[in-house]
């Protein structure tokens, strides 16, 4: 049986790389499967040191899934925090994990080069992911593209961690599966580059008024005058009305683009007009959530209880596998 399993930083307010490449996936997939969806702190501690920032941005991401449709009945929403044996299983992994697997990571050095000075935390990242992901059994992890070697890694970790541990009938890890959909795994931001939120290049999903208008007319073209002839697969604004737009209507302005005579501050506009339209509903159930709190509240804690009824009973057989003795 497939268990789905992701988690997302509080480092920032959500955007619509987030939603496009794993939101919506977890909300699609909740539903039908066992799911754990945990919203990873101990992860946004490696780049965000202020407690207010952490806090607010904890219970924004736990209010954006329930007002994009999570429904805490089908599944567990949480704090990485409140689940203290992932950090446990975490430093088991971290001895198992050649330091130099780590620095050659693809994430890490991407952070570095956009001048993040890494601590060892940020080093260690995909360890604790893996401890993330492996703790609750995960086969199914729906991620965007930048998580591709993570999800490596974590299958790595589970092999050396059976192979080490384990007799070889009875490995205690599965080997989990990335779950990625090709067209929406990797979302530009308004420069072009991957949207992120340690980037400042972001669409939040419930950015709205003149601040969402801004970002919109200032995501980068090129400067093709307004009659020519556009290739719409070459333009960041229409890479980002596919995502929001019908077939339909996807097909019609790209036609327009071709033509000539439809500039980039019509696609703007259009793809503008999209965004509200999409969000519109959530956004105004995002609003009644603000006024609740303690719901919200109740919600992460029921999460952790379900999280912690399959992390306990694991780390005991992991202890006894590696020898850990427990007193008490
Ligand atoms: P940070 O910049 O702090 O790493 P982020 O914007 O990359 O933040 P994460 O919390 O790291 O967000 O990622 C949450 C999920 O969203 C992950 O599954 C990640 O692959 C996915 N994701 C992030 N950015 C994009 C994007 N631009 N396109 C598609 N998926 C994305
Ligand atoms: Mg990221």
């Amino acid at each position: 049986d497939s268990v789905v399993v992701s988690g997302i930083q509080p480092s920032g307010r959500l955007h619509i790389g987030n939603y496009f490449g794993a939101l919506r996936q977890h909300l699609d997939l909740h539903t039908q499967h066992e799911a754990y969806y945990f919203i990873v702190n101990y992860h946004a501690l490696t780049s965000l040191h202020d407690a207010d920032k952490m806090r607010q941005y904890t219970m924004d991401v736990a209010l954006d899934y329930l007002a994009l449709g999570f429904d805490p009945d089908e599944a567990a929403l949480f704090v990485q925090s409140d689940v203290p044996e992932v950090t446990e299983l975490a430093w088991i992994f971290y001895n198992l994990m050649p330091v130099s697997r780590l620095e050659r990571g693809v994430s890490y050095k991407e952070k570095v080069s956009q001048g993040l000075n890494p601590n060892a935390g940020l080093l260690n990242y995909p360890v604790l992911q893996a401890a993330d992901i492996l703790i609750y059994g995960g086969t199914q992890v729906p991620v965007g593209a930048d998580q591709k070697q993570h999800i490596e890694i974590t299958r790595d970790l589970a092999q050396r961690f059976n192979n080490t541990f384990c007799p070889d009938d009875d490995p205690l890890f599965t080997l989990p599966e990335p779950y990625i959909l090709d067209d929406v795994s990797v979302v530009p931001g308004i420069d072009g580059q991957k949207m992120s939120k340690s980037y400042g290049n972001t669409i939040g999903i419930f950015d709205e008024g003149k601040a969402l208008k801004k970002k919109v007319m200032s995501i980068v073209t090129d400067s093709t005058p307004l009659d020519e002839p556009k290739d719409p697969e070459q333009c960041n604004v229409f890479a980002l009305i596919k995502l929001f737009a019908e077939a339909e209507q996807r097909a019609e302005i790209a036609e327009q683009y071709r033509a000539g005579g439809y500039g980039y501050g019509h696609a703007k506009k259009e793809l503008l007009g999209l965004i509200q339209d999409f969000f519109a509903e959530a956004r105004e159930r995002r609003h009644e959530l603000e006024q609740r709190p303690d719901y919200v509240r109740d919600v992460l804690r029921d999460g952790a209880k379900r999280a912690r009824q399959k992390t306990e009973p694991l780390m005991a057989q992991v202890r006894n596998a590696t020898g850990l003795m427990k007193t008490m």
